[in-house]
């Protein structure tokens, strides 16, 4: 069955990476994936025995194989936007939208997915159940993954799991990462808005200074982290953006600021929030100032389930070897919309290794000149058919 699916890869993999290419030279923003969308059913029109559903939303594209038969239900994701960087990496293909690029590798995960229907759609007849393949839009911003899980992705079929992966520079062709439980943050974006009283910068009397309110609170928000979290958990409190006044003589009526804040336990978010109201509007309060904190809703934290973490990871050590398999993952405080998935059923999402391996380092994720690697394909391919048979049989 293996070398069968091996063939079915090389076959398919030469058209992958020119589809890969040519989605790199035209990257599309979250929500804007309209070319990107065509170009995917263009393809999939071509795949015998396969649903291709109309959009939930307007540039996604959710494919079903073998939708009528009984059995478990995988589903395999893979996310499709760009993002607002211009691109440095000076390779022949290299975008044509100006200031847009495909800098966190989602031309790659797309590839591979689109190659990955291709070959299992070539032994429909031996799966023992369903596939639904998701190409989401918008995993940068704008939560994509949640909105097609409120408007029913996951519903008929039902899925029973999911699956997506993220290339990963920091590790090299033909490994993988993975590991169960928390794997990645939840982020809260907060503005923090300091009221005060204008007034002359020689006069500071006659006036509420909302900059040294401001500088106060920034400096009070540390101690959320330092002093109020378990130090076995993981949080991060970051203000990010910070302005106010016009000019060097005068004080500002008022002064704002921006961040975010992030963590891995669901149950910590609360406790975050109600802290850095509190130590805002009190520390405010104390320069005779008042504040106002907007937060918002992020995305979820990232859990990756267990047994299916398990069988991810038992198939790299089968299919990669044990040496190419890395399972001491740090959490990352980085945030991921496929988490939607997860809180509505077991799923979990590996990394696949895209560093050259004759190389020490490669560009980082959301890097000018960060660029997925072709090579790295076949083994996404490879990972994404193995699980799909081995669940849908039972495993
Ligand atoms: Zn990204
Ligand atoms: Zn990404």
């Amino acid at each position: 069955m293996q070398d069968i699916l091996e063939g079915f890869i090389r076959d398919v993999t030469p058209e992958m990476v020119e589809f890969r290419r040519e989605l790199h030279a035209h990257p599309e923003l979250a929500f804007k994936e309209h070319e990107t969308a065509k170009r995917i059913r263009a393809r999939l029109a071509k795949v015998p025995g396969l649903k291709v559903l109309p959009p939930l939303i307007e540039t996604d594209v959710v494919a079903i194989l073998n939708a009528d038969r009984p059995g478990r239900c995988i589903a395999l994701r893979a996310d499709i936007d760009a993002l607002p960087i211009e691109e440095e990496t000076g390779v022949p293909y290299q975008s044509t939208a100006r200031g847009v690029m495909h800098a966190c590798g989602h031309d790659g995960h797309t590839a591979t997915l689109l190659g990955t229907v291709m070959v299992l759609a070539r032994m429909a007849d031996e799966l023992p159940g369903k596939v639904k393949f998701i190409f989401q839009p918008a995993e940068e911003v704008g939560g994509g993954g949640g909105v097609l899980c409120e408007r029913g992705v996951l519903d008929s079929p039902k899925v029973d799991a999911a699956v997506a992966m993220h290339g990963w520079p920091f590790e090299p062709v033909g490994s993988i990462a993975i590991r169960s439980g928390w794997v990645m943050a939840a982020s809260n974006p907060f503005t923090i808005t300091v009221q005060g009283l204008g007034s002359h910068g020689a006069y500071p009397h006659r006036g509420i200074d909302p900059i040294v309110a401001s500088a106060h609170i920034i400096t009070a928000l540390q101690t959320i982290v330092a002093r109020t979290v378990d130090p076995q958990d993981a949080a991060v409190v970051t203000i990010g953006q910070i302005s106010a006044g016009v000019a060097e003589n005068v004080i500002p009526p008022r002064a704002t600021m921006s961040g975010t804040m992030r963590y891995t336990r669901t149950d910590l978010g609360g406790q975050l929030r109600e802290r850095l109201c509190r130590i805002v509007e009190h520390t405010a309060q104390a320069h005779g100032a008042t504040a106002k904190v907007d937060i918002e809703d992020g995305y979820p934290p990232m859990y990756n389930d267990e047994k299916l973490s398990d069988l991810v990871e038992k198939i790299g050590r089968e299919v990669l070897g044990d040496a190419n398999v890395v399972t001491k993952v740090p959490v990352s405080m980085g945030v991921e919309d496929f988490a939607y998935y997860a809180q509505k059923v077991p799923a979990t999402m590996f990394r696949l290794g895209v560093r050259p391996p004759d190389r020490d380092s490669y560009p980082a994720l959301h890097n000018p000149q960060f660029n997925f690697n072709d090579d790295a394909l076949p083994i996404g391919i490879r990972m994404f058919g193995e699980v799909t048979q081995r669940f849908l049989r039972g495993e």
